[in-house]
């Protein structure tokens, strides 16, 4: 531990700081501002149940029936954050062996889709705020298959050797057989060009699990290994009851350069895939009890921090698959604040193109638009905007595009607190990033309050695609031959 962090956890455990009054913060995607005639839903993309090996501190099942507690905090976790469709990603060992029904965590009050014999996807009930999240099925070996419709492969020992594989054709047969789209998890330990051949759905370019482990963080994310674990004493052994466990993981958001190294290129190389980011939670990582006396890793503190929102008509089974497959979704760190009105659109005299769409470039008349997004006032409990020692959030917008030859992105454009209005003169790739500078957290932040003037990633966008007018040349398509020119 640095010298001056031990000053400041000695002063803050002999002075103390002023009391906060934290109640979980959660608000309903109802309650959020649709966007051409779309609403947003909070999904997670990357979750472990019971039926995980490695879940529940490797006591996931217990004689074969899914550890009791464990489920519990799991279905806890979505319900009190309001998730509102959850992608299962339960590891092939326990996965391929278990049903559907098993899988989806059906209970007595729960609701299969589309019937109970086959079904794709649960509803959960009893969730004491009244929301209803929907689960689908999934697993995370090298690949990980979400939104799967059945298992594959009858017989059970080759299906759990068929899971663990991460060739292009076991990536075909999952695609055609399970009708699931095939993600990539944990790319900080995947080639660029492994990437490419396998041309996933999605990848991940961020996720929680690996930013959380020494070992990973060193090897293959490029950032130091233990430097936010050191501030994690004080969420344990807080005698004030003045830090907030829910915050612990504030120093964990760091967004690795490695990501956005391997999204761009792929990106570059004209693959059209979804970003996704990884939550990853398994309860296995932080299982000691913080002050507040729930384990500091509790599914609850960390489905918080690390969810997509995706724009969908509805929120069923097939708008979300449709909203994942046409790159429809912005990732977002809820932890900071739960981002309304954020918009990233590109628009001709005629047409208008959401976050992952594609838009013909008309001369003079195109144009990106990246809208700064307010924090929703239900994201903390009332009082906290009026707390004095609070101060106002610094949000930062960038704009990215692409670069073809370099094969990663270049800053077009740039805002601090204010939207971005971007004239488009030529076809490209673009991006756009939402930084935030959390000053209104700092009166939560007592001992980790640096973290409070620090940016830290808030949303990321999916790309836009802008292209050149239609023209045929030679053998390359109009795309290839519009980006390379830039
Ligand atoms: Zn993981
Ligand atoms: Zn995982």
């Amino acid at each position: 531990m640095q010298i001056r962090n031990l000053f400041c956890l000695i002063l803050f455990l002999v002075v103390g700081c002023s009391k906060p009054n934290w109640t979980p913060p959660s608000v309903s995607t109802k309650d959020l501002t649709p966007l051409n005639d779309y609403r947003i839903v909070r999904v997670i993309t990357h979750l472990h149940t019971p039926y995980s090996y490695d879940a529940c501190d490797k006591q996931g099942l217990v004689n074969g029936v899914p550890n009791a507690n464990c489920l519990a905090e799991f279905r806890r976790g979505l319900c009190d954050n309001q998730v509102d469709f959850a992608m299962l990603t339960d590891h092939p060992e326990h996965m391929a062996e278990t049903d559907f029904k098993q899988l989806l965590l059906y209970q007595t009050g729960d609701k299969l889709a589309p019937n109970d014999d086959a079904p794709v996807s649960s509803t959960l009930g009893g969730c004491a705020k009244g929301n209803t999240p929907q689960l689908s099925v999934g697993f995370e070996g090298a690949l990980m298959p979400v939104l799967m419709e059945s298992q594959i492969e009858p017989d059970v020992t080759t299906r759990l050797a068929l899971y663990q594989k991460d060739d292009s054709n076991t990536v075909a047969r999952l695609r055609t057989e399970s009708n699931g789209l095939i993600m990539i998890p944990h790319t900080e330990h995947w080639s660029i060009d492994d990437l490419q051949a396998l041309a996933p759905d999605g990848i991940e370019v961020y996720n929680l699990h690996a930013n959380l482990d020494p070992k990973i963080r060193a090897a293959h994310l490029e950032i130091p290994s233990f430097d936010p674990a050191l501030n994690l004493l004080p969420y344990y052994i807080d005698p004030y009851r003045q830090e907030i466990p829910d915050l612990a993981f504030i120093g964990f958001m760091e967004w690795s350069p490695v990501y956005a190294r391997i999204w761009d290129a792929l990106l570059a190389r004209y693959l059209k895939f979804t970003a996704l980011s990884g939550c990853d939670s398994h309860e296995n990582t932080l299982s000691s009890i913080a002050w507040d006396d729930e384990r500091l890793d509790a599914h609850r503190r960390l489905m918080h921090w690390v969810t997509e929102f995706a724009y969908v008509k509805e929120n069923t089974f097939d708008e979300v698959k449709t909203a994942f497959q046409n790159h429809r979704v912005n990732l977002v760190f809820e932890g900071f604040g739960t981002p309304d009105q954020f918009e990233f659109t590109a628009s001709t005299s005629t047409t208008t193109a959401m976050v992952g769409e594609t838009l013909p470039l008309e001369e003079s008349q195109t144009r990106i638009r990246v809208k700064v997004p307010n924090i929703h006032a239900g994201s903390f409990q009332p009082g906290y905007a009026t707390d004095s020692a609070a101060g106002t959030a610094q949000i930062k917008l960038v704009l990215r595009k692409i670069s073809i030859k370099s094969q990663n992105s270049d800053i077009v454009a740039e805002a601090v607190d204010q939207s971005i209005d971007f004239g488009v003169y030529e076809p490209g790739i673009y991006r756009a990033e939402v930084w935030i500078r959390p000053k209104h957290l700092s009166s939560f932040l007592n001992y980790d309050y640096n973290q409070a003037n620090l940016d830290h990633l808030w949303i990321l966008s999916n790309p836009i695609w802008i292209e050149a007018a239609a023209v045929t040349e030679g053998r390359k398509t109009t795309r290839e031959t519009s980006l390379e020119e830039n």
